[in-house]
């Protein structure tokens, strides 16, 4: 079993709220720092003393807006980290920020304290869809944003959206092509998606807005391989691109089904609890003052606890693994459960989905061919029924 932990740590706070938005995030006029670092620290402690001891490879502040907190939060975050693990040297240390000047001012400090990579959530490089995404930031902020985080940061990737309502290719291709003469080793570029209980869903129900016919968003995905490719960024996952080395070292551990513990309202981890050879699954409180107040009582606001199944683990290897380039290996199985494919799967059926040119069987990895990237989740589904 791999000693390396993974932390997320979750803040949960907003300036306005995207409309297109479903995470855990919240718009508070004023928030009490000094709780919310006391609550941090109990919460990780309480974790620290359950859990196997661990090395600490990677990092992740997310949210929310993690660039809202004050650098006294993240630095008092990452010390009781370093009091309670062995932090590796190279430790990846990602927080998530928001590209208005008030959060660029901080980039200097944030890097002192030991952040080393930045994820920026530009969405977009036109003022009038930032406007539609309900952006708080200007196209001309999140250049100066990108170009202060290139002087500061090695290692920094931005998200854009795309396949916006009245996008077309070519401006999507030329918004593009903008974003990778900033020399970004990292992109994360989504489809614009309506989910249930978002702003858009309501608007979106009411004709508000029309989005792009399936054929055309299959057409964005194309052309963003296309030119992501030909500039050296690889796409390594569903929506995530780099150049080599610069994968999102935090992310492959919940795509590759390593260990990771998430403190903060509403965060998830996947851990072995000491003396214990069950995965477990741990949900916290999901409302930031209610996650807040039972931390103060109890050391930790756990909502949920499970063992993972095995057949539950391994769909849930193959629902995260499927999303990568690589696929998924027999190595992780034989780490989990100690069992080779043959053990896991039913070949026959693994060959008919191979036979069919959704699936690569080589070298001890399972993968989706690149010209059948769209249909991931049809093909996740079968590979799962075709679990022993
Ligand atoms: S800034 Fe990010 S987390 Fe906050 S509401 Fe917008 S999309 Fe959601």
């Amino acid at each position: 079993m791999s000693k390396a932990l993974s932390i997320y740590i979750h803040y949960p706070f907003c300036k306005s709220k995207c409309p297109y938005c479903d995470f855990n995030s919240h718009v508070r006029d004023s928030v009490e720092y000094d709780k919310f670092l006391q609550a941090y620290e109990r919460e990780l402690q309480f974790f620290a003393e359950k859990i196997d001891p661990r090395q600490v490879s990677t990092i992740f502040f997310g949210g929310g807006t993690p660039s809202l907190m004050p650098e006294f939060l993240v630095a008092g975050i990452l010390q009781k980290i370093a009091q309670l693990w062995q932090v590796d040297e190279n430790c990846e240390i990602t927080l998530e920020a928001n590209p208005t000047s008030s959060e660029s001012a901080k980039f200097q400090a944030l890097r002192q304290i030991g952040v080393n990579r930045l994820s920026l959530g530009i969405q977009a490089l036109n003022d009038q869809d930032l406007k539609f995404l309900g952006r708080e930031h200007s196209s001309a902020e999140a250049i100066k944003t990108i170009e202060n985080a290139a002087k500061i940061f090695d290692n920094f990737s931005f998200d854009l959206i795309y396949a916006r309502p009245q996008q077309t290719i070519q401006s999507w291709r030329e918004e593009l092509s903008r974003a990778i003469n900033f020399n970004t080793k990292h992109l994360s570029l989504y489809q614009l998606t309506i989910e249930k209980g978002t702003k858009f869903y309501s608007q979106f129900s009411r004709k508000e807005f029309v989005m792009p016919s399936e054929e055309l968003a299959a057409e964005f995905y194309e052309v963003t391989n296309q030119i992501t490719s030909d500039a050296g960024l690889e796409l390594y996952e569903v929506s995530n691109y780099a150049k080599k080395s610069f994968e999102s070292r935090h992310n492959l551990v919940y795509w590759q089904g390593g260990d990771y513990l998430g403190i903060g309202a509403g965060a998830h981890s996947r851990v072995y609890f000491a003396e214990e050879n069950m995965r477990s699954a741990i949900t916290l409180l999901h409302d930031p003052m209610s996650w807040l107040n039972q931390v103060k009582q109890s050391g930790a606001a756990i909502q949920k606890i499970e063992k993972i199944m095995p057949r539950e683990l391994c769909e849930e290897l193959i629902l995260m693994g499927l999303r990568l380039r690589d696929g998924i290996s027999e190595e992780l199985f034989l780490h989990h459960f100690n069992k080779k494919f043959d053990d896991i799967f039913d070949q026959n059926a693994l060959n008919k989905i191979q036979s069919q040119g959704l699936i690569i069987q080589e070298n001890g990895m399972i993968k989706i061919p690149t010209n059948q990237r769209l249909l991931t989740n049809a093909i996740i589904e079968k590979v799962c029924l075709a679990l022993k």
